[in-house]
């Protein structure tokens, strides 16, 4: 029998260090913050409260209020989050301390994520929700230089087409598309509309006999909440960097899912469909000039806009064929409808399996739109906005969220584990293909000109643009 050793005070101090809220540097590249909580653990019961009388004072809340608050982890809470925002005040010069104070005292919460020494939740959360986090990525992120600004205009918005220029050019308003070319559009765009509808609908061509087989609904809804938890852990610091954003405001990616295969679309739910689709074929250039540019087609004129929109509803509806691909097609394809002027809408997913490529490669094919379909959630409001102020808009309203669907996608498969994998592929079967890590952007001409921007811009200022809507940072000039 060995004789225990004897405890020496090294031991104790070494436990009573492990269970002491942690002192560390926290690294959020491109930012740093300083964590120390453990300084608050010295405070006896008053001197607590003379900490909370004092913070109440300065954010403007009555000072007895402090008294009240009793709850041992609440006043702690609080306390830990002010002594955050204290020492790390200095790095974000001009940020509103006081502001940030007042938003604390009213929003303690109920059941609150303490500090932590192996995760950054509580942190994240508090300097997310006051706003530092945004502030301080505006006074970190280096501002565009004007050179690369030029450069990401044009893959915004192409100079007009058909219009002179050179020496004598005139140099009128930016507005000089000449008018549109109704016939021309109409000619040129429907006939290669219909062929990317057919192009699409027979991927799901099953041979004679062969049933078709669905995805179940639960598989789907583990890899939403796996989508949206990986997100918010690969995209750090910027996800939480708006203080009102989806992460913070009871965003459950899961809840907004419906089954596509099985919904019967409105005409609105058709025509919006075949706009999304009708900007690919338009700005196609694989085969020389677009459509768009050999019609005058102007995406920054509204009535431009809504004569597509019009001729897209009177093609279905004078033509069965077109009509009948259009519902297949809406069927078949992931969508979120989050942005439409309705609001509501959802995210919807198709369910049928593909029978040309084994179940896996299409199982990877579905987390892939899962993960596309969620990042629409995630787009600030400021950045998605711009759309109708560019004449190529579906490199913001698409390719965007391609360049940001390759970030979250490429994580889950660079670390995945044989038990992620094995979840991610509930239900699956027949062999199991590896996935293929996503380099190409979708949606065409849009994703190459969304990556160029990225490129041009850099991962940091295009993230924070994403997430903050500071738009100057990916080369967009407010108005
Ligand atoms: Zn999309």
């Amino acid at each position: 029998m060995t004789t225990p050793k004897i405890p020496t005070m090294d031991d104790a101090l070494a436990v009573v260090q492990r269970d002491q809220p942690v002192n560390r540097t926290l690294d959020l590249p491109p930012l740093q913050v300083n964590v120390k909580h453990g300084d608050v653990l010295g405070f006896g019961d008053q001197e607590v409260t003379a900490q909370l009388i004092r913070i109440y004072r300065i954010a403007g809340h009555d000072p007895a209020l402090a008294q009240e608050l009793t709850d041992t982890q609440l006043r702690l809470w609080l306390l830990y989050a002010v002594n955050l925002l204290a020492e790390n005040r200095a790095a974000v010069p001009g940020f509103d301390f006081k502001g940030a104070l007042t938003w604390l005292v009213r929003n303690i919460p109920a059941e609150p994520v303490m500090p932590a020494p192996n995760h950054a939740e509580f942190e994240l959360h508090v300097l997310g929700r006051t706003g530092w986090l945004r502030a301080a990525l505006k006074a970190k992120v280096a501002r565009l230089p004007d050179q690369v600004r030029q450069q990401a205009a044009a893959c915004y918005s192409p100079p007009p087409s058909n219009v002179p220029s050179g020496p004598g050019a005139s140099s009128g308003p930016s507005d000089q598309t000449p008018p549109l070319d109704k016939d021309l559009l109409r000619k040129e765009l429907l006939p290669k509309l219909q062929n990317l509808l057919v192009n699409h609908v027979v991927q799901w061509r099953r041979q004679a006999g062969q049933e078709p087989r669905f995805q179940r609904w639960e598989d789907l809804g583990l890899i939403a909440r796996l989508a949206q938890a990986v997100a918010w852990r690969m995209l750090q610091p910027y996800a939480a960097a708006r203080e009102d954003g989806p992460f913070f405001t009871g965003f459950d990616y899961f809840s907004k899912i419906y089954d596509k295969t099985r919904t019967m679309p409105s005409e609105q739910d058709l025509v919006k469909h075949l706009m999304n689709r009708a900007y690919v074929v338009g700005e196609d250039t694989s085969a020389g000039k677009s459509i768009f540019t050999l019609a005058g087609y102007d995406s920054m004129r509204s009535d431009d806009r809504v004569f597509l929109f019009k001729t897209l509803g009177q093609w279905i509806a004078d033509n069965s064929t077109a009509r009948k691909l259009a519902v297949y097609f809406f069927q078949h394809i992931g969508s979120n409808s989050h942005a439409g002027a309705d609001g509501g809408g959802g995210v919807g997913l198709v369910t049928e399996f593909r029978t040309d490529r084994p179940e896996s490669q299409a199982r990877w094919e579905t987390i892939e739109t899962i993960v596309h379909e969620m990042t629409h959630n995630l787009i600030h409001p400021n950045l998605l906005a711009q759309t109708d102020k560019v004449r190529r808009p579906m490199v913001i309203k698409e390719g965007f969220i391609e360049v940001v669907t390759r970030e979250v996608f490429n994580w889950m498969i660079d670390n995945g584990s044989e038990s992620s994998t094995k979840r991610l592929m509930m239900g699956v079967e027949g062999q199991l293909v590896p996935p293929v890590r996503k380099t190409t952007l979708g949606y065409a001409e849009s994703g190459a000109y969304a990556d160029q921007i990225f490129q041009l811009v850099g991962r940091e200022r295009f993230l924070t643009a994403f997430m903050t809507g500071d738009i100057e940072l990916v080369g967009l000039t407010p108005s």
